[in-house]
This record gives structure tokens, sequence and C-alpha cells, in this order.
């Protein structure tokens, strides 16, 4: 059998995990090992990262959908690979973080157990993405269920939601053109964990909205707008 595609790439990222490399793209996320959490793909990403790239797509009726392709974060740039792969790589680092901590990551769970011992952990990092994570005898190197057993839960951290509300001074700037956002106007707040703690990246919803994908309705904030101000709003995050 010898050793699954994924195991070379996890290698590297323990031995270059410290360095990160430019990567210019409209619309992606990487896997944080640290955390397991998505994180916005900002300019560059840490070597050794799993990479979520998202395109929009038609269909030929008119239906859009949102395409993924993956991609892992080398020292020269990211290289396409395959969801498999992607998910033999986060496998591997899921391993790591599970002997590192003793917890479970956040967002894993058994899927299936099965007749050769082997465990498949089901990891919905977020409601759009899902990867089934193979753990065999041999990575574990015991049965697989004998270590799952012993791991301790995650503490439940909220899910990280996007908000909107009104800019209470002109002080923020927009990630997405940089441009301050006006006090009144609307800001969207994007999730992120900075050393653990939920924080928010602003932006324009015009700057946000060609790859603003999360129904209104889910954005924290939204509710307590005005009839008038969701329509607005609705408007602005158009594409
Ligand atoms: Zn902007």
């Amino acid at each position: 059998m010898g050793e699954p595609p994924g195991a070379k790439a996890a290698n590297r990222a323990g031995r270059y995990w410290m360095s990160e490399v430019d990567y210019e793209v409209d619309w992606a996320y990487w896997v944080n090992t640290k955390t397991f959490r998505l994180r916005r793909l900002q300019k560059s990403v840490l070597v050794g990262s799993v990479v979520l790239i998202k395109s929009r797509g038609v269909t030929e009726e008119g239906a859009k959908y949102i395409e993924t392709d993956y991609g892992i974060a080398e020292k020269t740039g990211v290289r396409d690979i395959s969801k498999k792969e992607a998910s033999m790589i986060l496998a591997e680092q899921a391993l790591e973080y599970m002997k590192q901590t003793k917890r479970w990551p956040p967002d894993m769970t058994i899927k299936d157990s099965l007749k050769d011992g082997d465990i498949v952990i089901l990891f919905s990092p977020s409601e759009y993405d899902s990867f089934n994570l193979r753990f065999t005898i041999e990575m574990v190197g015991q049965k697989p269920i004998d270590f799952l057993e012993k791991l301790k839960r995650s503490k439940k951290e909220p899910e990280p939601v996007w908000k909107v509300e009104t800019a209470k001074s002109g002080r923020s700037k927009c990630r997405s053109c940089g441009r301050p956002i006006e006090e009144g106007r609307f800001r969207i707040g994007e999730p992120y964990f900075y050393e653990e703690h939920l924080s928010y990246r602003w932006h324009h919803p015009k700057c946000i909205a060609p790859t603003f994908y999360i129904p209104l309705e889910k954005l924290d904030g939204y509710r307590l707008l005005a009839p008038e101000e969701k329509m607005r709003l609705s408007k602005l995050l158009q594409k």
C-alpha cells in the first residue's frame, strides 16, 4: 500500500509550518490547522495548508452554483490537488492536532466505522464544505477507535456568523477596497479568529457582494433592520 499521497505534504507542513506563500485569488479559504477553522485567504497562506478555491458557475438551465477546487500551499505556490488528496492531508493534520492537544478538533464527528477497523471522520468546517477523513490503523499506530475514544471533546465554541450593522464611527476600513466605512453606513462583518478570539473584518456591502453567499436571514443583525433597510441592503449585496 505504501504511504498515502497526502502524507508527504503533511510532513512538509510540519517542517515549513511558519513560512507563508503569496497567493492571489479572488475567493478562497484555507484550513488553519492550529484551530481547524476555515479562514478567508488574504494574499498569503501558511505553507502546508489545504486551500479551498471558490468560483461561481451557472448551469445550462441558468441555476447558479458555487464550485470548489482544492489546493495545497507549497513553498513555490499553491498546487492543485483532488478533494481526495485534500482529505488525506487533512486527516494527517487532524491526527497531529489530536496527538498534540488530546482533543477533538472542532466540527469533526465519527461518520462511519469500517469492517477493517478504519474510521471515517466527517469534518464540516462550514455549512457548504465537508470532508471524509479516513483514519487507518497504519496511520494512527493502533485501532483508530481506541485512540479517538480517549480524546476530549473541544470546548463548544460558538459558530462564527457574519453580521451586518451600521458603522458606529468612521474609523473602520473596508478589507476589500481599503477605504474607510463612513459612519452610519452598512458594514458587513466577516468573522475570524484571532488567537482564539472571535473578531470581525469589515467590508462595504458593495465590495463584498461578488463573493458573498450567506443567506441574508442568517446574517446576525439582519432581523433588526427596518423593512426599507433590508431592501437597501439586499440591493447593495446584489452581484
Ligand atoms: Zn470597500
